[in-house]
């Protein structure tokens, strides 16, 4: 398999799709640390070379107190790729960190998010990307479903609050198992985070869910991917897409008794 070919190939239709890149955006890749986005930096800069919109790409990596490794590795590969790299130790996170030591995901991205806005600002960003990938859609889709009563995953574009920057998520079609062999190939390091290595996590039992149904379905998270984008709203419950029942929403209180309100 041309690993960069089908890598191209799906960053490209993820693009396309959802109008993720456009003439004159810069765009600043988020760097965890991970596989995923270093494979979507070297995406995007392949793309650059490629693609007819004209767009540019810088990096940067929020550091929060959880790397298990110096990120220093990092910044070497990133200056023999000639691409600029700004590192950035998150005060607040360190404190947090200290201060609340077992806090959850809602507080750390919130920290998170913060310095990232700060970071692309500095940048003079107007697109932030992620690395969030195929899979990582197929677990949040199935984790809302089945903890949070919501059917939603990740959006692949959305907007900060104020619309000033443009988040986008291009690997929504790309696996881990794609992303792995790339940065394998690149020989990019990858500065593994304290929080991949929990056992006993929602995350971890997803993971192992569909490692184990893809042993005899390969094309399982494919096949969400596409259920995800071929909505049968009728074929739902919310109200809200039931048409000419009249009715059906004041019923829906004393079907389901239990579902909030938004
Ligand atoms: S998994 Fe770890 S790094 Fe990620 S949001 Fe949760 S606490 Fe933060």
């Amino acid at each position: 398999m041309d690993l960069e070919k089908v890598l191209l190939r799906k960053v490209g239709e993820a693009i396309g799709r959802f109008r993720m890149i456009r003439d004159g955006d810069r765009v600043a890749v988020a760097l965890s640390g991970g596989k995923d986005s270093l494979t979507l930096l070297h995406a995007l800069l392949l793309l650059q070379e490629r693609a007819p919109v004209d767009f540019s790409v810088c990096a940067f990596t929020v550091e929060q107190g959880k790397f298990l490794r110096p990120v220093e590795p990092i910044g070497d590969y990133l200056r023999s790729r000639g691409v600029a790299w700004t590192y950035y130790r998150d005060k607040p996170s360190f404190r947090l960190l200290d201060e609340q030591p077992g806090h959850g995901c809602d507080l750390c991205s919130r920290y998170r998010r913060r310095a990232v806005y700060e970071i692309a600002r500095g940048l003079g960003a107007n697109v932030i990307a992620f690395g969030h990938t195929a899979d990582d859609f197929c677990e949040s889709f199935l984790r809302n479903t089945l903890f949070t009563g919501r059917l939603s995953a990740l959006p692949p574009v959305a907007y900060s609050r104020d619309k000033e920057f443009r988040l986008i998520r291009p690997l929504l079609f790309v696996t881990e198992e794609l992303t792995k062999a790339c940065a394998e190939s690149l020989g990019a390091p990858v500065v593994p985070c304290g929080c991949s290595q929990k056992t006993g996590t929602v995350r971890r039992s997803l993971r192992d869910f569909f490692g184990e149904l893809e042993r005899d379905y390969p094309n399982l998270k494919e096949t969400m991917l596409a259920a995800m984008g071929n909505i049968e709203l009728h074929r739902l419950l919310d109200p809200r897409f039931i048409e000419g029942e009249p009715g059906v929403k004041e019923a829906r209180q004393e079907l389901f008794p239990i579902v909030m309100e938004p």
